[in-house]
């Protein structure tokens, strides 16, 4: 996007999560006069760490996909990604541990990648090469005519080009049903959609257009890390904000949107004060937003039934651990699946129970980055998928139960005398999520991405009741994911361009899509 030095105001953004970040970047590159205030003592949202006794602990995103997202945003801004931040591509991507002793390692290699395949199961590798076959396709019809482009109408959505694209999406049944038209073997379909944990949703409720992502990463762009964790992501978005003048108050929790006369005006925030400004971008997660921030006339269709009503993602249950050994046996991203993955994922989502067998993600960057604890330690990060705040558990009364569950589950998997080494210990669970992030339900990837909360049907970036008020984060359109609402940060600032100078809005926000960018 060009620089526009033309007429500029005053911004306030609530939140510093990526969102937020992303938002408040663009706009003072812009000109803009922003300002931000997040509740928490350090920036990042679910994109921060735990620092502490030498240990830096991601405390959500650790898998950054889609990197040519983020090349992208800094030379929009006239910088370089490089100068902020240190990318390492993972290959593998990450090793899959399977209930029956198997795993698979995928490779961003194809041969590497199809000899792995061949290895779980011979006959699978044609059904693997024609799920390849027709993905780029539905990934670009995705990333052009839905990510990168604004709904503020139905007429946005309701054109020749998104029933088009919508046609090539193809997105009528679920991920697990698309992939099992191409692979016969339950452990390569299970490596091929569990990544709607990603989103927080089942791989058998998911739309069948997130079958990209396993494409993205295998195929297209690659996992990468970043050096120091992905919190070095938001530490480099403060960065590029405050040397652009922009200024970032932690500790300030708002607690009012201010609105007279169906204009926003400005914020009140926890200790009584009021600031104003020309514009109010709200990075508070969609409904909690809706429902602590704004009073009801302006909610317009997003009455307290309404948002109920909507279908969240699942929670986590995070074990964030420091251990004074090292295991040389794992990889940067492990997976650990169950005996019945069906079984697994209806006790979490139907069910809304902890599961009997629990999935594992297990995260440990010290593999490749000995900045993220003392030497000779490790960093060992566990994230459970669970039922979110929308379930009976007690999480006070759970967890230490589920922990034990948690801890047996990696020790039988060789992680071998864990409990023993325990350095560090903080747990996380959906209500530290809700208390700390004032996540919805204390859901950890925001509104589910379901069809009819997709698109058009998900709630918009520029609010209909209120005028220079506007939302962003992962449960607005176009969803969640880091490269996801870094796009809707960017799609935010060129709305607000055009509604207060007028520039002519192009509601495409448009990326090269260049493979291994
Ligand atoms: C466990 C976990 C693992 C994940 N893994 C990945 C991954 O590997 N890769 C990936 O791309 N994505 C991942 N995600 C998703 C990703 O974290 C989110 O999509 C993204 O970080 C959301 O950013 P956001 O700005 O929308 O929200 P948030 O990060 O929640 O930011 C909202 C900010 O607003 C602040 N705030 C809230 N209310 C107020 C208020 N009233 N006043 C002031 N400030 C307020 C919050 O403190 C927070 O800083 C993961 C998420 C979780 C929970």
């Amino acid at each position: 996007m060009k620089r526009n030095s033309s007429k500029k105001g005053k911004v306030i953004v609530v939140g510093a999560g990526a969102a937020g970040l992303s938002t408040a970047v663009q706009l003072a590159h812009q000109g803009w006069d922003v300002t931000i205030f997040e509740k928490e003592h350090t920036a990042g949202g679910r994109l921060s760490a735990i620092e502490a006794s030498g240990y830096t602990i991601d405390i959500g995103p650790t898998i950054l996909m889609m990197n040519d997202v983020f090349h992208q945003f800094f030379r929009e801004i006239d910088r370089n990604l490089e100068d902020y931040v240190d990318l390492v591509r993972l290959n593998p991507c990450y090793r899959l541990n399977f209930a029956d002793g198997t795993s698979i390692a995928p490779s961003t290699d194809l041969k590497e990648h199809l000899d792995e395949i061949r290895r779980i199961s011979p006959e699978d590798v044609d059904g693997y090469l024609k799920y390849l076959a027709q993905i780029n396709p539905r990934y670009l019809a995705a990333r052009h005519k839905f990510i990168e482009k604004n709904f503020n109408s139905l007429g946005d959505f309701l054109n020749v080009d998104t029933l088009v694209g919508m046609w090539q999406l193809k997105t009528l049944n679920s991920m697990y049903a698309d992939i099992s038209r191409y692979i016969k073997d339950e452990r390569l379909r299970i490596a091929l959609t569990f990544q709607a944990i990603y989103l927080g949703i089942s791989p058998y409720d998911a739309p069948s257009i997130y079958t990209i992502i396993a494409y993205v990463e295998h195929g297209l762009t690659g996992i990468w890390y970043p050096k120091g964790g992905m919190n070095a992501i938001s530490k480099a978005l403060v960065r590029v904000f405050e040397e652009q003048g922009g200024q970032l108050h932690l500790n300030q929790e708002v607690t009012q949107i201010v609105i007279e006369k169906g204009e926003a005006k400005g914020v009140k925030l926890a200790n009584g004060e009021i600031h104003y400004a020309d514009v109010v971008v709200s990075n508070m997660d969609f409904p909690m937003t809706m429902e602590k921030l704004i009073v009801e006339p302006y909610r317009g269709k997003y009455s307290a039934q309404k948002i109920q009503s909507m279908t969240n993602s699942c929670g986590a249950l995070m074990l964030y651990l420091g251990t004074n050994r090292r295991y040389e046996q794992m990889d940067v991203h492990n997976i650990y699946f169950t005996k019945s993955y069906k079984e697994t994922l209806d006790q979490i989502f139907k069910e809304k129970v902890f599961p009997d067998d629990p999935a594992l993600y297990v995260y440990s960057p010290t593999k490749i980055d000995p900045t993220v604890a003392p030497e000779g330690k490790e960093v060992i990060y566990v994230l459970c998928p669970v039922p979110n705040l929308d379930s009976s558990i007690n999480w006070q009364e759970s967890v230490p139960i589920y922990r034990e569950k948690i801890l047996d589950k990696l020790e039988r998997s060789g992680l071998t005398d864990l409990r023993k080494h325990i350095d560090f210990e903080r747990i996380y669970t959906p209500e530290t999520f809700n208390a700390r992030f004032n996540t919805y339900q204390g859901s950890g990837f925001g509104l589910a991405p379901t069809l009819f909360q997709s698109g058009y049907f998900r709630p918009h970036i520029k609010s209909k009741d209120v005028s220079n008020l506007y939302f962003v984060g992962a449960s607005v359109h176009p969803g969640g994911g880091v490269p996801v609402v870094l796009v809707c940060g960017q799609l935010a600032t060129r709305q607000i361009m055009a509604d207060k100078q007028g520039s002519s809005v192009e509601q495409t926000y448009s990326v090269a899509t260049t493979a291994k960018a």
